[in-house]
């Protein structure tokens, strides 16, 4: 360690490394070159991309070449000028999400041809990486990705010591016990990579600006764009927002906040270390998650990054609060090497022969950080045709199939796949500036904690946004968030083991929510249902908007139904529940991730149809109360003069009433499956419907659930959840979603064409519906599913039925294997678990067991 400080001393005195650097650029684009500065921009262009680092130069490649003519990018100083220059460059098939795989599987294939397509270099190096584990959970970490990366085709293996060691033999193994190998994996030089993408960009007719910096943006008339640069304005059809730690300050030209921030991300580079440079091939980059650091060869020498703890990182504070100052370019912050100690000393341990080497430089750059560390990829929600592609802390990786996605979606007019997780309609108005820091240096310093299926992080919660009940709940239950919303997973009694203890097996909230779902089924329970998108629809053109948006036909006056949105090409983008209030005038119910993802799709038919409607987000102003069990009827009887009997508020009817004296919405509708009505209200009164509930229902023993009750209820009655089982990768037949696909309808709704082909081609597989044997461990979602030895299908989502007492999954599967009895194999933390292909629901919902019990009376 002693030569390593000696080391960074010296740099030190040398002025190196404390200061904020002013690098030489690695090379000027030399395209326009100076001429660019007097050059005028052209007037009009179908796309503009704002922005020339890697993300916004691979979407300019993308577009060109996918046929888009006119496509422009904008630069204000040159390219890679942002984080883009400086970064480390590393590149990897892993992600721990499901998508995001697809993006770096993506990414890399682009980067192996990249040079033969455009002639210019990349600086690929593909010697693998290995993920270590050096305690028994993060071996179960693993194990959890190997089952949830089986049915990709992402080449990724568990290893054993001896062959980390083989593969990494100057790796001290005293404490590893196994590894994740990712032969594909490595590192590209960002600059290369750029130009490379720059030149096909040129070769496929794209136009890109250096020194040409967006000054202002004005939105015509029309719904385009004015771009405004000293250099002239264009008139764009659609203008995209890659302008890295930019993107708050573009974003606030045309009125958004973005959540997005810039922290410090310091690496260290190393002189030559003899014996890296005796071995004679290059090293696999190695991520040693306890450390929490990524390591690489560089030449001969080596690479070495770590995050730092959430109390240790930095963020710039000073322009999160001013803004990034204009000049910034090509610059780097002040290096502090005594922040990232800790790590020193454990990647010393780890990899013993750094402890002799010399650092020749250290880095520290700004990497644009989002809440959630993910990006913020697609049509932003307020404002057409205005896209984001921002917010990338791992910007390299991610560029080539974050360039391919939108393009794709730009040129289609829909996602190529799903990937909601990065949609930047995820964020609202909630996502505060202190919300968003105190999230980032959560995520910062997260980056290599154990990812436990059903995370929950605590950083700047509660928000600004809670619902009418949240006061009276929180102490009383373990809580989840939810799009900012707090929303009760399981309340707790004496004597249960309780506070947030995550586990890849079953763990404190088992018994809880067996005991809520027996509540459910047995008695009546409340649930806070909030969180749910609320969207007001009326005016002279609802019908006709709602008919061409919905493939199920429109509900009655008084009635509620579900419906779905789809894509062109017949995909599920949104499930609504819908119901007519008065003639015209609708009410839209969307769950709680997808409020903004949903009102984007309706405002953007809204304004291409030119529909006489108005659409008003109700979402914060409307509280819900979820009411279930066969004894609901009765607690809410005693509330309401109403007739609440099954022949007076029918299954699927909407009502006004007084509760307790207060105006209350009510439908007959619970997603339990059981007897149940959600109670739409102000969210000012929620408090006192909610005390009049809990009073009433004393005699019938009612009690609160959460969402982790209600979603093992839904799935024992074969309810799909939008999101799982069907989304932009699946289609509502495959999905088991016949009965709400109404082709005979008259309206030519979207996606009906496309639906009418999928019917005459057939299907190829279906979601089918697994029982399991398991012992401690329930499926989640995304498991591989085997038959035979070979991989045959994935799990949608999964949880244990405590009215069945067995473990379920929906799984999509080859059509030939969905026989009921058919034997499979559901992979959970490494080991095939014996399935069932069983006939659903497994438990019928209340008003089915209702009409078979009236069909044997007669
Ligand atoms: C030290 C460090 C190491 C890293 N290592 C890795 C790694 O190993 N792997 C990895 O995947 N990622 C890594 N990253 C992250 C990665 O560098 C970024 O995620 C990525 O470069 C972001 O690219 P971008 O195109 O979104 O933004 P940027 O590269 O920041 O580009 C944005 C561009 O927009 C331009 N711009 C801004 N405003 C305007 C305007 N008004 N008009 C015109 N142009 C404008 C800027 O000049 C800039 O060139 C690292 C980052 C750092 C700091």
């Amino acid at each position: 360690m002693s030569r390593v400080l000696n080391a960074f001393d010296a740099l030190v005195r040398r002025g190196v490394g404390r200061n904020t650097l002013r690098v030489p650029a690695r090379g000027l684009e030399t395209h326009d070159g100076d001429g660019a500065l007097r050059k005028c921009v052209k007037d009009s262009a179908e796309t503009v991309v704002i922005g020339g680092g890697c993300v916004g130069v691979s979407l300019a490649y993308h577009l060109a070449k996918a046929g888009q003519k006119d496509v422009v990018l904008l630069e204000k100083s040159e390219l890679t000028a942002g984080s883009t220059w400086h970064a480390a460059g590393l590149t990897t098939y892993y992600h721990p999400g499901i998508n995001l795989k697809k993006i770096h599987y993506y990414s890399i294939k682009l980067f192996e041809q990249l040079e033969a397509e455009t002639g210019q270099a990349v600086g690929f190096h593909q010697p693998g990486s290995i993920r270590i584990a050096s305690t028994p959970v993060r071996v179960d970490e693993l194990k959890y990705q190997m089952t949830r990366t089986h049915w990709h085709p992402t080449p990724q293996f568990l290893i054993e010591p001896e062959k980390i060691q083989q593969l990494f033999p100057l790796l001290n193994m005293n404490k590893v016990l196994a590894g994740l190998y990712n032969p594909g994996d490595g590192h590209i030089d960002p600059y290369s990579l750029t130009m490379s993408l720059a030149a096909g960009a040129r070769m496929y007719g794209a136009q890109i600006y250096p020194h040409t910096p967006v000054t202002g943006l004005t939105h015509t008339a029309d719904g385009r764009w004015d771009v405004h640069t000293p250099q002239g304005t264009i008139r764009a059809n659609r203008i995209v927002n890659a302008t890295g730690f930019w993107a708050r300050e573009l974003g606030q030209m045309i009125g958004f906040q973005h959540p997005t921030v810039p922290v410090h991300h310091q690496y260290v580079v190393t002189a030559t270390v003899p014996e890296v440079k005796a071995l004679g091939t290059e090293l696999p980059v190695i991520r040693d998650l306890e450390g929490s650091y990524y390591l690489r060869q560089e030449r001969d020498g080596l690479l070495f990054g770590p995050y730092e703890s959430e109390e240790k990182m930095v963020l710039q504070d000073s322009w999160i609060r001013d803004g990034v100052p204009p000049g910034f370019g090509k610059e780097l912050f002040e290096s502090d090497l005594d922040r990232i100690m800790d790590h020193v000393e454990m990647a010393m341990e780890m990899v013993p022969v750094l402890k002799n080497a010399d650092i020749i430089n250290i880095v520290s750059g700004p990497i644009t950080y989002t809440p959630d560390l993910l990006p913020m990829i697609g049509p932003h929600q307020g404002a057409h045709n205005y896209w984001t592609a921002i917010g990338f802390g791992y910007g390299i990786i991610h560029s080539g199939g974050v360039g391919k996605f939108l393009s794709d979606w730009i040129m289609s007019g829909e996602p190529p796949y799903d990937l909601i997780e990065c949609d930047p309609n995820r964020y609202g108005n909630w996502t505060t500036v202190p919300y968003t820091c105190a999230k980032a240096r959560e995520s910062y310093g997260f980056n290599n904690v154990v990812g436990f299926p059903k995370e929950e992080r605590f950083a700047g919660r509660p928000t600004s946004r809670v619902s009418g009940v949240f006061e009276l709940l929180k102490d009383k239950c373990s809580m989840g968030f939810h799009a900012g919303w707090e929303q009760p997973h399981y309340f707790h009694k004496p004597g249960d083991d309780i506070g947030y203890k995550p586990s890849f097996r079953r763990t404190n909230w088992f018994g809880p929510v067996g005991r809520e779902c027996k509540l459910v089924m047995e008695g009546v329970g409340v649930i806070d249902l909030s969180p749910f998108g609320k969207f007001m629809v009326k005016g002279d053109d609802s019908h006709r908007l709602l008919d061409r948006l919905f493939a199920n036909t429109l509900p009655k006056v008084g009635q509620t139904n579900i419906s779905h949105m789809l894509t062109p090409r017949g995909r599920v983008y949104a499930e609504v529940t819908v119901t007519q209030i008065t003639p015209g005038e609708f009410l839209l119910i969307t769950g709680s991730g997808s409020e903004l993802h949903d009102l984007r799709w309706i405002e953007r038919e809204v304004y291409d149809g030119d529909y006489r409607v108005s659409v008003c987000n109700v979402t914060d102003e409307i509280g819900v109360l979820g009411v279930a069990g066969p004894k609901s009827r009765a607690v809410l009887q005693k509330l309401s003069d109403e007739d609440m009997s099954d022949a007076g508020f029918r299954f699927l009817q909407c009502r006004s009433l007084q509760l307790a004296g207060v105006p209350v919405r009510a439908i007959r509708i619970s997603y339990t499956g059981e007897l149940g009505w959600e109670l739409y209200m102000d969210m000012r009164n929620m408090r006192s419907v909610y005390q009049a509930l809990m009073e009433a229902g004393q005699n019938e023993d009612i009690d609160d659930f959460g969402t982790y009750a209600m979603n093992s209820l839904r799935l024992e009655k074969g309810f799909r959840a939008w999101g799982a089982e069907m989304n932009c990768d699946t289609n509502p037949f495959e999905a088991g979603l016949d009965y709400f696909i109404k082709l005979n309808k008259p309206a030519d709704f979207v996606g009906k064409q496309a639906l009418l082909e999928i019917k005459a081609q057939g299907l190829r597989r279906r979601l089918a519906f697994l029982t399991l044997n398991t012992d401690d461990i329930d499926p989640e979602g995304n498991e591989t599913v085997w038959h035979n030895g070979q991989v045959v299908g994935n799990t949608t989502s999964g949880s244990y039925s405590f009215t069945a007492h067995q473990s379920l999954a929906f799984a999509y599967l080859p059509l030939h294997l969905i026989v009921e009895g058919q034997q499979l194999e559901v992979e959970l933390l490494g080991q095939r678990y014996p399935a069932t292909v069983a006939k659903e629901p497994l438990v019928l919902t209340e008003p089915s067991r209702t009409r078979q019990q009236r069909k044997s009376q007669t």
